[in-house]
């Protein structure tokens, strides 16, 4: 694993939020999540892996519970945060126990500064001092935006927004970030700062995350256990580590395969198509 915190250690840990065998449905008919389980200890940094529609962002939408406004909802199983229920709260109340999600696509108030967007984060927080010195913390982490903290978000660039998205993020003060595609449209040495700031944020402030994402070569980098999800199922978990070097995975989600990306559960069903013939 690269630098980050062993494996075991956090693996111990106590586990924070608790996905189980939750089955989501969009418009009472499109059945998209079938069965997922996840865990996330505290302190860690857990990756939500797969590609294009597999079920990542719907999986975070489930736990922060902002798929009403997709007209979608959970049907079956259970999300629980230090081990209570938090399915039916609304997203307000979960910011409050101190879960927050990053929206895929670095949303940002474009018309307001850069600054103001990250104040935007403390809404729930009253001690202006605090807040003050947490402004200061996240322009420690991101000192991009320190110097721009007075230009229009909408004028920054794409790794700046999504910079806003995470230190508005972390002006809410949370425990979890659930963080949705942070390396989407960026290019790969941004997308490098970004992993490294989420890393500093693990070791230093203790953060957990959830992230989701489809570059699974650097989310497997940088996070300390992986799940694989194709077509609303996890096809498989483990530690990163061991996710980076299971022969499957290098194949099929790290670029080493010559025939280029094949969908993971085929080639496992196919090996057994094989098995049975011979
Ligand atoms: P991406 O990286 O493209 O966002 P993802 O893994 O996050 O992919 P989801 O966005 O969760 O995948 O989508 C999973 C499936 O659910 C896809 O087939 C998608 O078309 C479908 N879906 C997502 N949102 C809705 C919706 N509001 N109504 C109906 N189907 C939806």
């Amino acid at each position: 694993m690269l630098d980050s915190a062993p494996l075991t250690e956090v693996a111990s840990r106590e586990v924070l939020l608790e996905v189980n065998n939750i089955e989501v449905i969009y418009n009472h008919v499109i059945l998209v999540l079938k069965g997922v389980s996840l865990s996330v200890p505290k302190g860690g940094i857990t990756a939500l892996l797969g590609g294009n529609g597999a079920g990542k962002t719907t999986t975070l939408k489930a736990i922060s519970n902002l798929l009403q406004a997709e007209r979608g909802e959970v049907t079956k199983g259970t999300i629980s945060y230090r081990g209570e229920r938090v399915q039916d709260l609304d997203p307000a109340s979960l910011v409050k126990k101190g879960v927050i999600q990053v929206m895929e696509g670095r949303h940002c108030f474009e018309h307001l500064t850069v600054e103001e967007n990250l104040m935007t984060g403390a809404y729930t927080r009253s001690g202006r001092a605090e807040v003050e010195a947490d402004l200061e913390m996240v322009y420690q982490y991101f000192p991009r935006l320190k110097l721009r903290r007075k230009s229009q978000a909408g004028y920054t660039s794409g790794g700046e927004q999504q910079m806003i998205a995470i230190g508005r993020a972390l002006m809410s003060r949370p425990e979890t970030i659930l963080l949705d595609e942070p390396s989407m449209g960026l290019a790969p040495q941004l997308v490098e700062e970004i992993f490294g700031i989420v890393k500093s944020l693990n070791e230093e402030q203790g953060a957990t995350f959830l992230l989701a994402e489809q570059n699974t070569n650097v989310a497997l980098r940088f996070a300390h256990y992986g799940y694989i999800l194709e077509s609303g199922r996890v096809v498989m978990d483990g530690a990163a580590q061991a996710l980076r070097e299971n022969p499957d995975v290098k194949e099929f989600y790290l670029g080493m395969s010559d025939e280029g990306r094949k969908s993971f559960r085929d080639v496992r069903s196919y090996r057994r198509r094989k098995r049975w013939l011979s």
